[in-house]
């Protein structure tokens, strides 16, 4: 370091060798960011090169985005890069097989959402998932929200027109309101801050509830005490609460009260695809001198984003935290395997997770060439099942839905691949909600299509309801115990 001026220490060193698919050496060197911003501490002074970005908001007013990034570049972080480490080490046992991933929260989170009954019942419902999970498995399972940062949308086309009037599309609560008028619709950087102080909120509450007490393993029949409780699920769930409350009464009665059952490790996620967040929410760690992303734990560069030499992968191959890529049907074995060089050249277990969406008529052809390829090269990957993205559809009347069984059929599609191939089902990517909505279908006494209207509240895609969630748990529960 010298002047006030950093330099760039790539985690990926194809980024200074100007090898695979990301940038040439010409775009790396001592660049100050944000660009005429002065007297930043030198944690923020990051080379950002000009790579195409997808799906970037078109910001009005460029003297107010710079104000923006300007204090996020300043904000304190919501995680600390030991905290990302740890994940990585966590991840870096499901890759091996000796842990299960759960991910899991809504598609879009909001503003209006973000309140403590909200965040308490998805958080529940993660945490009762991974109870179905752990009890089946007999392994651990990592538990990572999709919360806490996942204000941003992907869209397949940026304005959306009604009735004659043409607006931009809603790109998420951190870019513009979802109601279809033209103030809503407007394009708002400040509405970046708005995110980070939602994501702090939140996790302040997560890491309340989870190191609080609320998490406690004696608190596994509390989860159960609403709507859940007298559906299929919630009698199943009832059944093995009832067995983990004896063996931690025996356990006890033996002189055994490990502090370990009082708490869990709980992280959050979010797709990183607005850069103009992204960017500024990158720290150099001060123990390490790497830089890491302080904006969530995990990120993930989404189906949409992940071209080689995209902005996306560049910023997720600097950044230090474990990254996941979404691989949808297009994917082919090469991009797979050349996402993997790419964004864990040093073959670290626990750094790199592919999130698989295939749809589950396409998994069982799609997805083997890609786990060969990738695994035959000896890359460590995390192999985690995403069965939403591939399973979206609309009915007659135009509303966009999921059908549990097509949900399912995915998730046992992909385990199938694995257990052909000998590999590891390392986890289970999904949108959820803590409420009792109707926006999929089916699953045990779940809603119908006509039931539709009556609970749809999803700001994008159509998440499982809690008792949707728990019934898919105990569908992968028995998939993992067939592994045990
Ligand atoms: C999402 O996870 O909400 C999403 C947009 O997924 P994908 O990138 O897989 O389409
Ligand atoms: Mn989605």
């Amino acid at each position: 370091r010298s002047n006030g001026w950093a330099k760039v220490s790539p985690l990926n060193k194809s980024l200074t060798a100007g090898r695979g698919a990301c940038l040439p050496e010409s775009a790396v060197g001592w660049v100050r960011y944000p660009s005429g911003v002065s007297d930043l501490p030198t944690h923020n002074l990051i080379a950002w090169p000009d790579l195409p970005a997808a799906q970037q908001p078109l910001w009005p007013d460029p003297d107010n985005l710079a104000d923006v990034t300007a204090e996020l570049a300043q904000v304190p972080p919501l995680v600390f890069a030991g905290e990302c480490d740890q994940l990585m080490g966590h991840l870096g046992q499901a890759a091996r097989g000796e842990a299960f991933v759960l991910m899991g929260g809504d598609c879009a989170e909001t503003f209006a959402a973000n309140t403590a009954d909200s965040i308490r019942a998805r958080l529940k419902t993660v945490l009762q998932m991974a109870v179905v999970l752990q009890y089946g498995s007999r392994m651990p399972v990592v538990k990572i929200g999709r919360m806490a940062g996942q204000y941003f949308k992907p869209r397949s086309k940026p304005t959306e027109t009604k009735d004659g009037q043409t607006l931009p599309s809603y790109f998420g609560d951190g870019v513009n309101d979802q109601a279809f008028a033209e103030a809503a619709r407007r394009i708002d950087p400040h509405r970046l801050l708005s995110a980070y102080h939602a994501s702090s909120a939140a996790l302040n509450l997560v890491r309340a509830f989870t190191q609080g007490g609320y998490a406690d393993l004696h608190q596994v029949h509390a989860w159960n005490q609403d709507f859940v409780r007298e559906s299929e699920a919630g009698i199943r769930y009832e059944r093995i609460a009832r067995e983990i409350d004896n063996a931690l009464a025996f356990m006890k009665a033996c002189g055994a009260d490990p502090e370990e059952f009082k708490r869990v490790d709980f992280y959050a996620s979010h797709e990183a695809l607005v850069l103009d967040y992204e960017r500024p929410l990158v720290r150099i760690d001060s123990r390490t001198g790497n830089p890491y992303s302080v904006s969530g734990h995990f990120l993930w560069v989404g189906e949409r984003t992940r071209d080689a030499g995209s902005a996306h992968l560049h910023f997720a191959s600097l950044i230090h935290n474990p990254v996941g890529v979404k691989l949808g049907p297009t994917a082919t074995p090469e991009d797979a395997l050349a996402l993997a060089e790419t964004l864990n050249p040093d073959r670290i277990p626990g750094r790199l997770t592919f999130i698989t969406r295939m749809g589950a008529g396409r998994v069982a052809e799609a997805l083997p060439p890609i786990v060969e390829k990738v695994e035959a090269d000896g890359h460590p990957v995390v192999w985690v099942c995403d069965p939403m993205h591939g399973n979206t559809r609309e009915t007659s009347g135009g509303v966009k839905t999921r059908q549990f069984e097509d949900v399912t059929a995915e998730v046992h599609g992909f385990f199938e691949v694995h257990r052909s191939l000998g590999t590891h089902p390392g986890g289970l990517h999904i949108e959820l909600t803590g409420d009792d909505v109707t926006e999929c279908l089916g699953g045990i006494g779940g809603p119908q299509e006509q039931d539709l209207p009556y609970r749809y509240e999803t700001a994008c895609d159509p998440r499982l309801n809690r008792v949707q969630s728990l019934e898919l748990a105990f569908e992968v529960a028995q998939r993992l115990e067939e592994l045990r």
